[in-house]
């Protein structure tokens, strides 16, 4: 029996409507260079980077804060891609984006694409909040914590869609799909067969 969601009425920041990653200070690795250590893996292919630019980028998130450690990040978005950063060391995945390797401290993390696929870990419903294109907070609206299919405590936070309230629920196997939010896709996820 899965644990149901709990309600709140508690007033959610503009982050916790996914819209803003914050910038994450950048700090230098254990031996203060960065030098990769560990053993080399093999990474996803990488997306096609550079086909969308940095300006671009910046005209079409206009409200979001882009900066170096996540604009490939938000690039994604506009390509209707997931993609998050895994360390071309030693495999290790991690978000929101940074410039170095949270396991290993080094500063060879590749922008990768993941599969979508991954089970709600946290789930609250949002009754009222700022206003936001396709949040309804009369329903009330689902914030939900994902865990990524691709490695345990890789996370991201979203909405849940094509689902009735009652039949959210944590534990729920989910997949990626993308809306339109303030004029750019926007990453949310649905129910998936599990
Ligand atoms: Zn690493």
């Amino acid at each position: 029996m899965l644990p149901a969601p709990i309600s709140t009425t508690w007033m959610p920041s503009q982050a916790l409507l996914g819209t803003v990653v914050p910038p994450i200070r950048r700090v230098p690795g254990p031996d203060g260079t960065g030098t990769p250590t560990g053993v080399p893996v093999h990474v996803g292919e990488l997306p096609a980077m550079g086909a969308i630019t940095d300006q671009e980028l910046l005209a079409r998130l206009p409200d979001t804060l882009i900066d170096h450690d996540n604009k490939e990040f938000y690039r994604g978005w506009l390509e209707r891609k997931l993609v998050l950063n895994r360390c071309a060391d030693c495999g290790f995945w991690h978000h929101a984006p940074r410039a170095w390797c949270p396991q290993c401290w080094s500063h060879n993390v590749v922008p990768t694409e993941v599969s979508g696929r991954g089970t709600v870990h946290l789930l609250i419903f949002l009754h009222q909040g700022p206003p936001a294109p396709g949040v309804d907070y009369s329903t009330p609206h689902p914030v939900a914590t994902i865990e990524l299919a691709e490695q345990e405590g890789l996370r991201i936070q979203s909405t849940i869609v094509n689902c009735a309230r009652d039949d959210m629920r944590i534990g729920m196997p989910v997949k990626l799909t993308w809306v339109e939010r303030y004029g750019a896709p926007y990453p949310v996820f649905e129910p998936a067969e599990a």
